[in-house]
């Protein structure tokens, strides 16, 4: 059951979701019944800042539209998912305090993207009613993994605000290793190693270690041979204070080498 939104004054959570499979946003399963959890538990949130694995370019942009289009940026899936709408509004205004926050890095304001399926493949599910704004921030390609970090942490005022900073991504990431079609494929042990391994260090919030991750050896070469889908995490541990519970609200493996681990702070 939905918290009031005005009974306790705490900070809202900050979680950091593995999407996976764009075809979750058509699915009912343990990943999406967790999501949907997830929204549901949190005191509505008065906008949401999304950080997707999908707008991976080569700058740091938010978008800043009234409207966002919902964009199916991918290629080969059934015409039911070319068909979902997410049609959440923008929020200029927040857009404008994001790029305000991460000064002095310099923030486009952009009116040409919109919520790709790294966001809506996931809040069609954990906010169903698409009736909370929405604003997206691109993850900088051309930065190195502290760069992300330390923007992360600039977002922490939101959480004061009643805004929900969200990552999406994924831990482990190696679609050359995935298998398409058969989602119970058992996960690779380097999958299962490095997952655990990220599982320990947030525990303990041993978060640099995390920053450092091309140093935890050939599993985390393994799991996240490309940033894009890893940095969106670098965005929430930052966001965590020590006051908070830390949670795996969502767990498991897709198709052999997609970790779906989701890491909640501040939920208790
Ligand atoms: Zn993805």
């Amino acid at each position: 059951m939905r918290k009031e939104p005005d009974s306790v004054r705490e900070p809202m959570p900050a979680v950091f979701v593995g999407h996976g499979n764009p075809m979750n946003a058509l699915a009912t399963n343990s990943y999406t019944e967790g999501w949907r959890s997830i929204g549901a538990s949190m005191p509505r949130p008065k906008g949401i800042v999304c950080v997707s694995a999908h707008w991976y370019i080569d700058d740091t942009k938010v978008t800043a539209m009234p409207s966002p289009k919902t964009i199916h940026d991918f290629g080969g899936f059934p015409r039911e998912l070319y068909e979902v709408r997410y049609p959440a509004p923008g929020d200029p205004a927040l857009a404008e305090r994001v790029s305000r926050l991460l000064k002095p890095t310099s923030v486009g304001l952009d009116d040409s993207w919109g919520l790709d399926h790294g966001t809506w493949s996931v809040l069609v599910h954990m906010f169903p009613k698409a009736d909370i704004p929405v604003v997206q921030l691109s993850v900088d390609a051309t930065r190195p993994p502290s760069f992300h970090h330390d923007l992360g942490r600039r977002l922490a005022p939101l959480r004061d605000d009643g805004i929900f900073v969200l990552g999406s991504g994924n831990i482990v990431h190696n679609l050359q290793a995935y298998t398409w079609g058969n989602s119970r494929t058992k996960a690779y042990d380097w999958a299962v190693e490095f997952e655990d391994e990220a599982r320990s260090l947030i525990s303990s919030r041993n978060f640099a270690k995390l920053v450092q991750y091309e140093n935890l050896g050939e599993p985390a070469v393994l799991s996240a041979p490309t940033p894009d889908h890893y940095l969106p995490l670098l965005y929430i541990l930052p966001l965590s204070r020590p006051s908070d519970a830390i949670s795996f609200p969502v767990e498991g493996f897709d198709g052999g080498s997609l970790s779906m681990l989701a890491v909640e702070f501040g939920r208790s």
